[in-house]
């Protein structure tokens, strides 16, 4: 069977897009290669996971000291293309992990930086207040310090990722929907039945965000996909103190955690504040995209205990889907039953700031099948089990 591709890019969002252009750039053989991406809805979208202006980035990771060295990786990635795109994608506005010091998020994130000697500062609650007036820690409260943490902002890194792809050869539809695929036997690469039309390609890279469910039932991986909000406040007394605060992790003594992200010039208007998870499980055809009243009154209540002059004024509030695995890790492998399909799926909400890493990883494994970079951590046939 003749093939007019030698990749398909299943999903143009945040993973699809950098996969595309990473894929584009790479040549194998003397030659690049031919990449096709397919996207049901437009260019950076806001229906799937990868919009709101901003998502955080930072080295010390509470979740697994092994995100580590990948986000390292990322970060590197990240000036990269922004160099390439000529365009701004990073804010190092530094971060700030509030808790109890020996709560999951402060004593995670500081294993984390021990481990992997990353440069940072703990300061205890005296000092947060001195240095960041607008926030009001608790006594047993501390906060990890890193100056390299800040922002990366979603929609232009799509952007950026989809016009650098286009540019290295890349052929991206939007408006096309993916009904199936199937691998084809005897090395035949796979078939894609469209919305569109049919293509053929020798490799497939599977990127569904939300739609994992429906694309990669066969794997096997318990998905749940859950409908989280992005709320923007103009605080009491204006934004000023804001647009010099680091972007911030707050966990209160029963474990529940929200986070900020002050404004910036990739989204000047608010602050930006959400929970970090918040169990609504839904799907991502049929996820409710209004915004009630009562939680923008939880978020506010919330908000206010740590950070009192935030509330402020509510500007607008939007949804986005975490497509969680049950331990929170992450899936990126080839797939166990066809060797011509990898994929990248259940981010669980953390996923963002890896992307540029994420693509260099699925392009390494449709050229070469394999990657030195570290992701036994994200193989689909692990023992999933729910975090501690
Ligand atoms: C509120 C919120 C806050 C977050 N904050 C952070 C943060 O601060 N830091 C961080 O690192 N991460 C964060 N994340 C997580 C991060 O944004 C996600 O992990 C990441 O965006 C996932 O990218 P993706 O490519 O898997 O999904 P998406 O960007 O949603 O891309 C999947 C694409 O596949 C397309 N698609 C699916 N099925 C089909 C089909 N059948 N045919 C054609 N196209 C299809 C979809 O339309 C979509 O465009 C946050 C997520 C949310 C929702």
């Amino acid at each position: 069977m003749r093939t007019a591709h030698d990749v398909v890019v299943i999903g143009l969002g945040g993973m699809g897009s950098a996969a595309a252009w990473s894929l584009a750039a790479r040549s194998l053989a003397g030659r690049s290669l031919r990449v096709l991406g397919l996207e049901q809805f437009g260019p950076a979208h806001d229906r799937g996971s990868s919009h709101g202006g901003s998502r955080i980035i930072r080295h010390a990771y509470f979740e697994d000291p092994a995100y580590v060295p990948l986000v390292l990786r990322a970060h590197e990635l990240w000036e990269a293309v922004e160099r390439e795109a000529g365009r701004r994608l990073l804010w190092p506005t530094g971060g700030l992990m509030v808790g109890r010091p020996d709560g999951p998020l402060v004593a995670g994130s500081r294993h984390s930086a021990r481990r992997w000697d990353l440069p940072h500062e703990i300061l205890d609650a005296r000092e947060i207040r001195a240095r960041f007036p607008v926030f009001a820690p608790r006594r047993d409260e501390v906060g990890l310090f890193e100056a390299r943490a800040g922002i990366v902002a979603p929609e232009a890194a799509v952007t950026a990722h989809l016009e650098l792809a286009a540019k290295a050869g890349a052929d991206l539809r939007f408006g096309c929907r993916v009904l199936r695929w199937e691998a084809l036997p005897g090395g035949e690469g796979v078939r894609v039945v469209t919305s569109e039309g049919d293509h053929h390609a020798g490799h497939a890279v599977i990127c569904p965000g939300a739609w994992a469910p429906d694309l990669l039932a066969n794997l096997g991986v318990p998905f749940t996909v859950e409908r989280q909000v992005q709320f923007w406040f103009s605080p009491r007394g204006g934004t000023s103190p804001y647009t010099r605060l680091p972007i911030f992790i707050w966990e209160d003594e029963s474990g529940e955690r929200f986070y900020g992200v002050p404004p910036h010039a990739g989204s000047p208007d608010g602050v930006k504040v959400a929970f970090y998870r918040r169990t609504d499980v839904c799907t991502a055809d049929a996820v409710d995209r209004v915004v009630r009243q009562d939680e923008v009154d939880a978020i506010a209540r919330h908000v206010e205990s740590r950070v009192p002059t935030l509330p402020g004024t509510f500007l607008r509030a939007t949804t986005c889907l975490y497509t969680n695995t049950p331990d929170r890790h992450f899936v990126i492998a080839t797939h166990p039953d066809h060797p011509q399909v990898t994929v990248a799926c259940g981010f669980s909400g953390h996923g963002f700031k890896f992307v540029p890493v994420v693509a260099e990883i699925l392009t390494d494994l449709v050229t070469t099948g394999r990657t030195p970079h570290p992701i036994a951590l994200f193989d689909p046939r692990r023992d999933f089990r729910p975090p501690p």
